[in-house]
C-alpha cells in the first residue's frame, strides 16, 4: 500500500472513531443539556437582550454574533474600499466578495478556558484591532450567563440561518455552501458545549452548508470525539512537546511560533510533526482557498500541525506569554 493510501485509510479510520464515540458522548452529555434548553419563548434569548440594552452594536444582540460574510481577509478574500475620514484619506474598509465564509464570534470572558494566558492577560488578538469593540460588546452581553447559555446561544444563531438552505457562493471556489468558522473569538469548556455545536454542525451540513471547523484551547479537558465528525478541530498549543500530549488526546494541532524559519514546511525539537506555516501569513492565500484547517482528520492522519505566527496589536505580549508557556514548562493555555 502507498503511503497516500495509507494516510486515507487511516483518515477514514480517525474519522469513523470520532462518530462512534460521539454517539455516547451526545447521550450522555449533550441530552442533558439539551433536557434544559429553552424552547417557545427562550428565557436565554430575554436575558441577553435585557443584559445588551445600554450597549448593542447592529452586529452584537447576545452574548454570540454570527457574520453571514466574514470581512475577516484571512477567512476569505475581501476587497480593501478607500474611505475619508474628514478631508483625510481613512483606513481601507474590507468589503467580502465570493468565495464567502460564515463565521461565529462568543463572549471570551464567558468561554474561554481560565488557563489561557492569552485570557488573563492583554495579547488575544481578537481583543484588539478591528474586532475589539465586537468582543467588548460581547462579553458585555454574557454577564451573568454561563459558558453553557452562551455556546446555547451560538447555536440558536446557527440553527436560525438559512433555514431554507445555505448559499452555495462558497467553497474554494464559489460554487459550494458556505463554509462556517466556528469561535473566531471565543472556545468552550466542556464535552457538553462541543457536543451542542457538533450537533448544530451537522444540520448545517445538512442544509447545504460547507464545512464547520474551528481552533480549541481546552484540548487538554474536552474529547476530540466530543465534537463529532461534522466539525474539523485543532489544538491551540504553545508548545512543540503539547502537539505530540494533544495528539495521545486525539487532536492535530497549531502552534503559535515567533516566527517561521522560512515558507516551508519545518520541524520542531519535542516533537516528530512536520509543521506547516499557515499559507495566508506566508501568500496570498485565505482559508476558503487554502482548507488545510478544514480537515483535522487529514493532519492527524498525515502527522502535519499548522503555524501561526504572533502577530497583531498584541505581538509583543503573545511572545512573552511564549516564552513562559515554554520556561513554565506547560502551554500557556
Ligand atoms: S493553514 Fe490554511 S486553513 Fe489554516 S488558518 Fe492558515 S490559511 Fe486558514
Amino acid at each position: 500500500m502507498t503511503r497516500g493510501l495509507l494516510e486515507t485509510s487511516l483518515e477514514q479510520i480517525i474519522r469513523e472513531a470520532v462518530r462512534a464515540e460521539f454517539a455516547s458522548i451526545f447521550e450522555a452529555k449533550v441530552k442533558p443539556l439539551l433536557a434544559t434548553a429553552p424552547t417557545a419563548t427562550p428565557p436565554l434569548l430575554e436575558r441577553a437582550n435585557d443584559a445588551t440594552k445600554s450597549r448593542t452594536t447592529k452586529a452584537t444582540k447576545g452574548p454570540a454574533s454570527f457574520i453571514a460574510k466574514s470581512c475577516n481577509g484571512k477567512l476569505s478574500p475581501v476587497n480593501l474600499v478607500p474611505t475619508q475620514c474628514g478631508d483625510k484619506p481613512g483606513r481601507p474598509r474590507p468589503v467580502p466578495r465570493a468565495p464567502f465564509v460564515c463565521s461565529t464570534y462568543v463572549s471570551i470572558e464567558a468561554t474561554c478556558p481560565a488557563t489561557c494566558a492569552f485570557k488573563k492577560e492583554t495579547g488575544c488578538y481578537v481583543r484588539a484591532g478591528a474586532t475589539k469593540r465586537l468582543s467588548g460588546d460581547l462579553d458585555a452581553a454574557a454577564k451573568g450567563l454561563t459558558a453553557d447559555e452562551v455556546i446555547r446561544f451560538e447555536v440558536q444563531l446557527i440553527d436560525k440561518k438559512y433555514k431554507t438552505g445555505v448559499p452555495q457562493d462558497g467553497g474554494r471556489r464559489g460554487r459550494d455552501g458556505r463554509d462556517l468558522r466556528l469561535h473566531v473569538g471565543g472556545d468552550i469548556t466542556n464535552d457538553g458545549q462541543a457536543g451542542l455545536l457538533g450537533a448544530a454542525a451537522w444540520r448545517w451540513r445538512a442544509r447545504g452548508g460547507g464545512l464547520v471547523w474551528t481552533f480549541t484551547h481546552s484540548w487538554r479537558t474536552v474529547r476530540r470525539s466530543a465534537w463529532g465528525p461534522d466539525i474539523s478541530v485543532l489544538a491551540s498549543v504553545e508548545r512543540a512537546e503539547d502537539i505530540e500530549l494533544a495528539r495521545q488526546q486525539g487532536y492535530a494541532s497549531a502552534i503559535v511560533v515567533d516566527n517561521f524559519p522560512s515558507t516551508k514546511a519545518f520541524y520542531l525539537p519535542g516533537t516528530t510533526a512536520k509543521i506547516i506555516p499557515c499559507p495566508a501569513e506566508t501568500g496570498n492565500r485565505t482559508c476558503v482557498e487554502c482548507r488545510l484547517c478544514l480537515n483535522s482528520e487529514r493532519r492527524l492522519a498525515r502527522n502535519t500541525a499548522i503555524a501561526f505566527e504572533a502577530h497583531g496589536p498584541g505581538r509583543s505580549e503573545v511572545l512573552v506569554q511564549l516564552r513562559r508557556a515554554k520556561a513554565g514548562g506547560r502551554g500557556a493555555p
